[in-house]
């Protein structure tokens, strides 16, 4: 579809292509392979059931946004979203609230502080602020459409399923293990509520949180979901449309200032791409009209992201032109006056 009809405007977009299939499939390879013995950083354990994953796993996935598709190691290999989620739910919210709306409820600015900080609450007068951390994703999840929270839940899960092109799945262990132990999320919740800030009962909205950080998805998933949002909202595998092209712009710009947590900075800096992490070792990162790249190791730096999946991602960023920030002149300088 044409994405004037979702947008009434026909907008200018970033443009760059990839390298032909054969030489992007051996720089996967190749990013794979160069960073597959680096074995700094910690899995996370403070969710129980993530600390008994093999840190040893290393996937990698490209999908480009004309389809092409690349896998290395165990990129299908499955484990819970986590975060991740917290960009795709977002770009759902954005497709049925609006730019605005969602802006003035949940915010775009950096916190600075830890993704599960509740003192950004408090600093911040009960305003969330961004939607990549715990309170702005959870401000997000409630204001998924359903009158019950099986509903909402059901709608998420349709949502997150479109952008992967298959039906995800939850995953029963994760979500027992944190359900048991997320009373840290709760309190969350319920800060917002008292601050007249989330929309529905805070229990029941960090149950459906909880949900979908559960959801099982493998590194391939993860690129195909990128993918989406760097084709204009369409699935390159399926085809079908997700979000609009707007949608797509907006969900991106929150996740470059903020999707590596406090280290989002350093990030954009180093590797000049919007990218999401989470705590059981995945990262996507997007490059508009390009494609999306996913990696997937438990072991993470302080933050909370994947050692691994940073430095294979970093890695193709430079080897395929993908940083957003580069360019070179159009015309050797010697031609100009
Ligand atoms: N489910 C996790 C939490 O809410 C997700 C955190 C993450 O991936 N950083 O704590």
């Amino acid at each position: 579809m044409d994405p004037a009809v979702l947008t009434g405007i026909t907008q200018s977009v970033s443009t760059g292509t990839l390298p032909g299939w054969e030489r992007v499939d051996e720089l996967v390879r190749e990013a794979h392979r160069r960073h597959t013995d680096e074995r700094s950083g910690t899995v996370a354990d403070y969710i129980p059931v993530l600390a008994e994953v093999d840190p040893e796993l290393f996937g990698l996935a490209l999908i480009e946004s004309d389809g092409g598709l690349h896998d290395a190691g165990d990129a299908l290999h499955s484990f819970s979203i986590q975060s991740i989620s917290k960009m795709f739910v977002y770009a759902l919210a954005i497709q049925e609230h609006g730019h605005e709306r969602v802006r003035e409820i949940v915010g775009v600015n950096n916190t600075g502080l830890p993704f599960n900080s509740v003192m950004a609450i408090e600093l911040n007068g009960g305003h969330p602020m961004n939607p990549m951390v715990n309170a702005g994703a959870i401000a997000t999840t409630a204001l998924m459409p359903g009158a019950t929270s099986v509903e909402r839940w059901e709608r998420l899960r349709d949502g997150l399923s479109a952008f992967a092109g298959r039906s995800l799945g939850l995953d029963g262990v994760v979500y027992a293990s944190e359900a048991e132990s997320n009373d840290r999320n709760r309190a969350i919740g319920r800060l917002l509520r008292s601050y007249g800030r989330l929309e529905g009962e805070p229990d029941e909205v960090v149950d459906v949180y909880t949900r979908q950080c559960a959801l099982s998805v493998t590194a391939h998933d993860l690129a195909v979901m990128g993918a989406t949002l760097a084709d204009g909202g369409v699935n390159p595998v399926t085809g079908a449309r997700v979000v609009s092209a707007d949608v797509c712009r907006d969900t991106l710009a929150v996740v470059a200032s903020t999707g590596l947590y406090e280290r989002s900075g350093e990030w954009l800096f180093e590797i000049g791409l919007p990218a999401k992490s989470g705590v059981s070792g995945g990262i996507v990162a997007v490059a508009p009209g390009k494609g999306a790249v996913a990696g997937f190791s438990p072991r993470l730096d302080h933050a909370g992201n994947s050692v691994r999946s940073q430095l294979a991602i970093g890695h193709l960023s430079r080897s395929l032109g993908l940083n957003l920030f580069a360019s070179a002149p159009a015309a050797p300088e010697t031609t100009r006056s």
